[in-house]
């Protein structure tokens, strides 16, 4: 259902409306000090469905598809909206499509952790290993203002857990400084996983 009401500030439609639904956002980068006071901030909730969140999450489309940007997700903080908002690519999925979800919360998380090296678009040349749940379960709303909630595991899971810490100002690399502090123990000699100690 759309619905009338508007939760944009005026400074986000123009942002949002600067051009059409096919041209991508310019990336947030944390090496621009104004970028990164963005990407820092708490997201808030989207709490209306109307045709300029739909108009986000399609140039937020074009924006992870782009040659320039392209990547596995995206969240809206990395394109300069604090709210929650989010593009994944359901790489568990056949043909690998990009899915968005709107107000994503992670309700349970498993304690087995898998590592893995990974990248994000709003920093530049960093590419590094990061321990996060195997399995997560996540609650998100669709625009019929539904809740649905999924179970999912491996990569996917580790997209979702990173592209949901966006929401929250949390980047892959201060998850890497806590971890750095943190000791873990290894639950398997075959493949990468831990728990925290
Ligand atoms: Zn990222």
């Amino acid at each position: 259902m759309i619905k009338d009401d508007n939760q944009f500030t005026t400074e986000e439609l123009e942002l949002i409306n600067a051009f059409d639904a096919d041209v991508p956002f310019r990336v947030l980068q944390t090496t621009n000090s104004e970028d990164l006071k963005i990407l820092k901030t708490q997201s808030t909730e989207i709490n209306s469905i109307n045709l300029d969140l739909a108009h986000l999450i399609q140039r937020m489309h074009e924006t992870v598809t782009n040659e320039n940007s392209k990547g596995v997700g995206i969240a809206a903080p990395q394109v300069g909206i604090n709210r929650q908002v989010i593009l994944v690519q359901r790489v568990d999925k056949e043909d690998r499509p990009f899915e968005f979800y709107i107000n994503p919360k992670i309700i349970w998380q498993s304690e087995i952790l898998r590592e893995g090296d990974e990248g994000c678009l709003s920093i530049p040349d960093v590419y590094k290993s990061v321990k996060r749940s195997l399995v997560i379960t996540i609650e998100f709303q669709n625009l019929e203002n539904e809740i649905f909630s999924e179970t999912l595991e491996g990569f996917v899971a580790v997209i979702f857990q990173h592209e949901i810490d966006h929401l929250n100002g949390i980047l892959f690399t201060d998850l890497i400084e806590s971890q750095f502090q943190s000791q873990f123990i290894e639950a398997s000699t075959k493949v990468n996983l831990y728990y925290e100690n």
